[in-house]
């Protein structure tokens, strides 16, 4: 069996996705004109896939309709990208571990329709990163913690393609000798990793940073808040301080592909690992893979 699988949308006059292709993976599928590469102007899901299935589809999908909105880009009728997902997925070799990466571009340039493809590839295991742990640095992104409220043009919140400056921020972290990144405000709050949200512990207490800072609502986070609440956590939004991140008992970088991977270092300083926690993490997020939209 193949380990990629892509299907290209149709689109009705409006923008819609009316149905899809399966087509080969290794075929070019894009004209040099289309903005999804000479702008990056579109947005993105990438659901992780555990044995062949995706992992809270429905979340992604919500914040897919909210991407969409922030950019202005035409709606989408969730169920067709639904089945691609799962199509593409289901091509798969079902390896343990995998992810599909689903794009909404505005099309060609001058064009009048969108681009919008679902590619499922199988991934190299993530087990050591969630075992060993992330060396992180603080990295100023620059932008106050108001950012969101005064700048909306400036689409924090939105998942778009644009993502060179989160690449650059990963390379910055490997001549620090780091593994990956928590971005600060430039008045000093934490906000999240270039792909990743940020949670930390404190006794029986998560914490994670308050989304109208200027970030993405990450997916895991929200699943694993609601799990830990659940089970006794309590869970609170608020600005965190890199004095929080110092203080807390444990700290992870979440997201749908690693999971909640433990922060074992921060700018050189070395931090405890909540091994157990990161364990029980992982089983629930792996619970959630479903055949259906879920
Ligand atoms: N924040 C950013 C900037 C991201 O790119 C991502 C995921 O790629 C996340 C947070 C985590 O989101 P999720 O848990 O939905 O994967």
């Amino acid at each position: 069996m193949p380990t990629s699988a892509l299907a290209l949308f149709d689109f009705d006059p409006s923008g819609a996705a009316t149905g899809y292709r399966l087509v080969d993976p290794a075929q070019p599928a894009l004209t040099v004109t289309e903005l999804a590469a000479t702008r990056g102007d579109g947005v993105f899901e990438t659901v992780g896939l555990h044995e062949g299935r995706p992992i809270k589809a429905a979340r992604h999908f919500e914040r897919f309709a909210n991407s969409v909105r922030m950019l202005d880009l035409p709606a989408q009728d969730t169920s067709v990208w639904d089945a691609a997902l799962r199509e593409v997925a289901a091509a798969l070799d079902a390896g343990p571990e995998g992810w599909v990466k689903m794009v909404l571009s505005r099309g060609i340039e001058g064009g009048d329709a969108p681009t919008g493809w679902a590619y499922a590839t199988v991934s190299p295991s993530t087990v050591s990163v969630r075992e060993e742990g992330l060396r992180v640095v603080l990295l100023d992104r620059g932008y106050r913690n108001d950012i969101a409220q005064t700048s909306p043009w400036l689409l924090q919140g939105a998942k778009t393609i644009s993502y060179a400056i989160n690449r650059a921020a990963y390379r910055e972290a490997a001549k620090r000798d780091a593994d990956d990144v928590v971005f600060t405000t430039s008045d000093g709050y934490l906000l999240e990793g270039p792909t990743s949200t940020l949670v930390l512990r404190t006794g029986m207490t998560l914490h994670t940073t308050r989304t109208d800072l200027g970030i993405l609502a990450g997916t895991t986070q929200a699943e694993l808040f609601e799990w830990a609440a659940r089970n006794g956590y309590s869970t609170v939004y608020e600005r965190l301080t890199p004095a929080d991140l110092a203080a807390a008992d444990a700290a992870w970088l979440v997201s749908s592909v690693r999971l909640a991977a433990p922060i074992r270092a921060v700018d050189g300083i070395p931090k405890p690992v909540d091994a157990a926690l990161t364990a029980s993490f992982t089983a629930h997020l792996h619970s959630l893979a479903t055949p259906s939209a879920g």
